[in-house]
């Protein structure tokens, strides 16, 4: 297969080349930093995205008490995350932005 016309060979892919766009991935990839102080992470028994009743319930109440909880659930609801995050499930979430849309307008 032929190049063509003024094909650049120097030329890298955007990742390789454009150190802002690969820390932006690496961004992505990462944790947030404030789960650092998540009450979750010292429950590693738990399932946080476990679609049945029981375990779903289990899981939101490590969040009761969690001191990033607040910050959590922003993130989830401006992420839509799925699982339980900030004591809440994906529906649960749902219908919190659709009340912040509906007050919004
Ligand atoms: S609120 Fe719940 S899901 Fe969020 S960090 Fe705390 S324990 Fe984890």
């Amino acid at each position: 297969m032929a190049l063509p016309a003024g094909a650049n060979l120097e030329a890298r892919p955007l990742w390789a080349s454009d150190r802002s766009q690969a820390d932006a991935i690496s961004a992505l990839l990462r944790p947030p930093t404030w789960h650092v102080e998540a009450a979750c992470r010292q429950r590693p028994d738990l399932d946080f995205f476990a679609e049945g009743r029981m375990a779903v319930t289990v899981a939101k109440t490590a969040c009761t008490g969690c001191p990033v909880r607040p910050t959590c659930l922003e993130w989830a609801v401006s992420h839509h995350e799925w699982g339980v995050w900030g004591g809440t499930t994906e529906r649960e979430r749902r219908r919190l932005r659709k009340r912040r849309r509906a007050a919004a307008a």
